[in-house]
């Protein structure tokens, strides 16, 4: 009995051992996996499988592990998807097309324990992992209403994705195969708060993804007050990980910095970020920071904004301004929640 064997997460090894539980010729298992991450609605549509075990599948295993419950659209075209899982609970991931590429941002935990303050996921605090199966199923969900794949995935939804690290390599894996999703390696970022150990051990798999890091302040003290991984890891430390990483990707790296007013757009504050990263293989987003309701961080003045890029530019940094997606439905970034209210 394979009562409950979710099928999205599944490989080829694994489904070959399902199909030969089920009495079936291995050929099934090709044919099964294409079905699956093609992907179709429901296992009745995969029709070049035998009714019978269409049935047994329906029966006896799960295809979709998480259902749609909104889908709210943005009036730049950027859609925000509210998913349940098995178990009940919710999670989002958000669409965002542009004029040349279009990018699904996945969430890898329910909550997040990291507790940065300018974020909602960081208000709910954690509840669990997400497995590889609702991690990929995101994607294969937005690709069943848009009737498209996606040239990028990010993950930068909810939660801290190197703290989920086994099935986030799973995850990526599913997504980039070519018997998967089929996406680019180089498509696929991972965007952490700045997790030193798995920072370092991700370098090390040898695959050619982008890493983003949230860095947000380039001074301890500064950091500490809205990151909290900053006191378990300082910045010297998070530095020497990020250079090992670069060193062996020969990746750059995408620095995340969300511009707070008064708290992290001052000249100095700009001095300090070029020093910090000052020979490091990277690119600087700057981002605007969004309000989340009860935040205390609040955006600054968009003049502010082209002069903070302008200060990093002439210190010697690449740096780019991060367009806003989706902040009317809020799709943006630090705005996911997975909450019924929003609906
Ligand atoms: S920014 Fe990322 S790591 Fe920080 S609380 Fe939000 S989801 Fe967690």
């Amino acid at each position: 009995m394979i009562s409950g064997r979710v099928l999205v997460g599944q490989g080829p090894e694994e489904l070959k051992e399902l199909v030969a539980e089920f009495g079936e010729p291995g050929f099934r298992a090709d044919q099964l996996i294409k079905w699956i991450y093609r992907p179709v609605a429901a296992i009745e549509e995969m029709s070049n499988l035998p009714i019978g075990l269409r049935e047994r599948l329906a029966r006896e295993t799960i295809y979709h592990p998480c259902s749609t419950v909104t889908i709210r659209h943005s009036r730049d075209g950027t859609r925000k998807y509210l998913f349940m899982l098995q178990d009940g609970e919710l999670i989002e991931s958000v669409y965002i097309p542009e004029a040349n590429r279009s990018t699904v941002c996945i969430s890898s935990q329910v909550g997040c324990k990291m507790g940065c303050t300018f974020c909602a996921t960081g208000t709910m605090g954690f509840v669990r992992h997400l497995t590889a199966g609702e991690i990929v199923d995101q994607v294969l969900q937005v690709i069943l209403d848009v009737g498209s794949r996606p040239s990028n995935v990010v993950y930068m939804g909810m939660g801290e994705p190197l703290e989920n690290y086994e099935q986030l390599i799973r995850s990526i894996r599913i997504l980039n195969a070519s018997w998967g999703i089929n996406i680019g390696i180089r498509q696929i970022t991972v965007s952490t708060c700045g997790l030193v150990p798995g920072i370092r051990r991700l370098g090390k798999e040898g695959l050619g993804l982008t890493l983003a890091v949230s860095l947000h302040a380039a001074d301890d003290k500064k950091r500490r007050r809205i990151m909290p991984i900053a006191r378990a890891y300082s910045l010297d430390e998070l530095l020497d990980a990020l250079h090992e990483y670069a060193a062996r990707t020969k990746r750059r790296i995408t620095i995340e910095y969300a511009l707070m007013s008064g708290f992290n757009d001052s000249r100095d504050d700009a001095r300090q970020l070029t020093d910090l990263l000052r020979g490091l293989l990277c690119h600087v987003n700057l981002i605007p920071v969004n309000p989340i309701p009860g935040g205390l961080h609040q955006k600054p003045r968009d003049s502010q904004v082209v002069r903070f890029e302008n200060w990093l530019r002439r210190g010697g940094l690449e740096v780019s301004i991060r367009k806003e997606r989706g902040a009317d439905i809020e799709a943006a970034c630090g705005q996911l929640r997975g909450q019924w209210e929003e609906i």
